[in-house]
């Protein structure tokens, strides 16, 4: 960044990364100047954000994403947004060679070879939000050298307890996560280990490596938020107090970085201790099925994401324990007959059929 207001638009203001992400860049208000806000449903917040923070414009909802994503003026999109609602702006904001801060898993998820061959053919950067692959993103200097990822999980709540007890986990229980304050979705997915399924297939796309070169661990304390092995064996690993804060001022001020909110100074003898275990794929079998949809490709990782996506939500209405969003999700990715290198029409109507083929095997078995 130079002494030039580096211009910013942030879709998902409303949510929790885009609240996180506000509280930065008020930290750091001689750097940016915000184009857009765009909220999902809360307008009194985005109001608020508007008053304090005097963006350009702001939007509610999904009218308006196109505007701020064709808007040249931004140097960078702040994706913030939850759900497949992020693919199209930000696909828009690729085409007109914006930056884009990347906290929205579906877009890679759903559309990794498009989006990430867009941004190399308009020549954007993605930069990752996410903790994991921020982290990454900060340990590899040559990208040639790296042997491998590891990608580290918290194991969530139900980490050292029974299948039994997972079985009949509660709402409440699957959304106590020991570590990060997240949005539901996430923090459900955290609780099943889908969310590292789904990380996986981030880093495969992001990173460009093969899924059989990206290993997962559980990892407790979440201080260590991922790490890499070069060629040589030499194994970098990015370290921190778990705060969503960093990797948001990384990615949104990267490649310069500056004391920002950071709020104390990290002390390994304070952390004292730190432990890594195998992630149990009987007890998580999200892990195995995001790599082997992962490795089929096409919209095996779509059908995927929108089955459990569903199977999320019906369980947060309380209509299924939460062990069946394994057994929906697994079944619809059985059944599904897999596009190989679709467009994106094929990938929204994928998403959208199984969507509604979930919904309705729910209803029938659960109702
Ligand atoms: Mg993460």
């Amino acid at each position: 960044m130079d002494n030039k207001k580096r211009k910013i638009s942030i879709i998902g203001s409303t949510g929790s990364i885009g609240r996180q992400a506000l509280e930065v860049i008020e930290k750091l208000e001689d750097k940016f100047e915000i184009i857009a806000l765009a909220g999902g449903h809360n307008k009194e917040l985005l109001q608020k954000q508007a008053d304090k923070f005097k963006p350009k414009y702001t939007c509610l909802g999904e009218d308006g994403l196109e505007k701020i994503c064709s808007d040249k003026e931004n140097d960078i999109i702040l994706v913030a947004c939850s759900g497949k609602i992020g693919l199209r702006p930000t696909l828009t904001a690729i085409k007109n060679g914006i930056d884009i801060a990347l906290a929205n898993k579906e877009t890679l998820v759903m559309a990794g070879d498009i989006v990430m061959s867009e941004a190399k053919r308009h020549n954007v950067n993605i930069i990752p939000v996410d903790s994991e692959h921020c982290a990454i993103h900060q340990c590899i200097k040559d990208i040639t050298q790296v042997n491998k990822l590891i990608i580290t999980a918290s194991g969530g709540p139900f980490l050292h307890k029974s299948i039994e007890d997972m079985k009949n986990a509660t709402v409440e229980q699957a959304l106590a996560h020991p570590r990060w304050n997240m949005g539901k979705k996430i923090t459900v997915d955290s609780a099943t280990l889908m969310n590292k399924g789904l990380e996986i297939i981030e880093a495969h796309h992001l990173f460009g490596f093969d899924y059989e070169k990206i290993d997962v661990v559980v990892h407790p304390q979440s201080i260590v938020h991922s790490a890499i092995e070069y060629v040589d064996g030499s194994v970098i690993a990015q370290i921190g107090l778990p705060s969503m804060h960093i990797p948001i001022q990384y990615a949104i001020t990267y490649p310069e970085r500056f004391e920002g909110i950071k709020s104390k100074s990290f002390s390994f003898a304070d952390i004292a201790r730190l432990d890594f275990e195998k992630p149990d794929y009987k007890k998580f079998p999200t892990v195995e099925l995001a790599y082997n949809m992962g490795k089929t490709g096409g919209t095996a990782t779509v059908c995927m994401n929108a089955a459990n996506e569903e199977a999320v939500f019906a369980f947060l209405d309380g209509k299924i324990k939460l062990y069946n969003i394994f057994e929906i999700t697994e079944k619809m990715c059985a059944e599904h007959e897999v596009i190989q290198n679709p467009s994106i029409e094929d990938i929204f109507d994928v998403d959208e059929q199984i969507r509604v083929k979930t919904r309705e095997y729910i209803a029938k078995f659960w109702n």
